[in-house]
């Protein structure tokens, strides 16, 4: 029996529907055996997870997927089991997270100016109580109000870059969070490269570049990207020497197309992952 892994999921306390405790249930009803929570800047779904995987029979990795820009471009960096607690990544996360709030305001106004105003109770009701704030949660709250069909209506009239709700906000550079998330005894592994955004900063040389400062693996297998891409990513992981990841990016009923489990990383691939995070720890 294959053993099966799917590393990059996402709980409502980003932009995920189901709580950590519901999500680790789903993952084993879906017939996965090692799951991991990669929330959006925070680590603090990791607990609850921790407790309802114990329960329901499934490994968890606990990791965060933090937002970096390279180029002004935003970059996905997936982090595994670093020390949330390490003082400089703490800090990271810390000013990340305020720049979300920050944010907030501000796209608010511009789309009142464009002729969608939402009352900020209304996106925060969407949040709840323990949220990262993110575009998703506007997209609903957008819904919700009649301006949009569905999410990714919303994304493509609103929210997307270019569009009137679009707000720019605080990330650090790629390569020195890459440097951060190692110091901090994790694994940086990029999340869907080649996926729309991320992928005119991310060309081979760039990888590279990333991988010289400290970068483990690249998530090949991921439901943005196209079979022709995953054959490249997959050479180019190799000649790199970067672990190979696949996961489904789930995001609950928040976003079609990435069911739990979809994607998978192969077992021998999670050792290799983990026993960078290993050495990272003794170094
Ligand atoms: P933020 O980090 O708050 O700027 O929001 C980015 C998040 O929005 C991404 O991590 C995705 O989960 C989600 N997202 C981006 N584009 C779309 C889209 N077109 N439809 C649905 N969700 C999207
Ligand atoms: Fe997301
Ligand atoms: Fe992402
Ligand atoms: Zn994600």
């Amino acid at each position: 029996m294959t053993v099966r892994i799917d590393l990059h999921t996402h709980s409502d306390l980003s932009d995920g529907t189901t709580s950590p405790m519901e999500l680790m249930w789903a993952a084993a009803a879906a017939g996965l055996d090692v799951v991991a929570l990669t929330d959006h800047d925070t680590a603090a779904g990791w607990s609850e997870a921790a407790t309802a995987a114990d329960a329901a029979g499934v490994r968890l990795i606990p990791g965060i997927e933090i937002s970096s820009r390279r180029r002004g471009h935003g970059v996905h960096l997936l982090a595994y089991l670093p020390d949330p607690e390490h003082n400089g990544l703490a800090a990271e996360l810390g000013d990340i997270l305020a720049g979300r709030d920050d944010r907030l305001p501000a796209m608010l106004g511009q789309l009142a100016d464009a002729g969608a105003p939402l009352a900020e109770s209304a996106v925060l009701r969407v949040v709840g109580p323990h949220g990262v704030v993110g575009r998703p949660h506007v997209a609903d709250a957008l819904v919700e109000a009649g301006y949009a069909a569905d999410r990714q209506d919303a994304f493509e009239r609103w929210l997307n870059p270019g569009r009137p709700g679009f707000v720019n906000r605080y990330a650090p550079r790629t390569v020195d969070l890459v440097g951060l998330v190692r110091d901090a005894g994790g694994v940086p592994v990029l999340a869907h490269p080649w996926a729309r955004g991320s992928r005119v900063v991310l060309t081979p040389a760039d990888i590279a570049e990333l991988a010289a400062a400290g970068l483990a693996g690249i998530e090949v297998d991921h439901p943005d990207h196209a079979p022709a891409d995953r054959a490249v990513l997959r050479h180019l992981a190799g000649e790199l020497g970067l672990v190979v990841t696949g996961s489904s990016d789930h995001h609950g009923a928040g976003k079609v197309g990435h069911d739990l489990g979809c994607n998978l990383t192969a077992p021998a691939e999670l050792e290799r992952l983990l026993a960078v995070a290993g050495s990272a720890r003794r170094r």
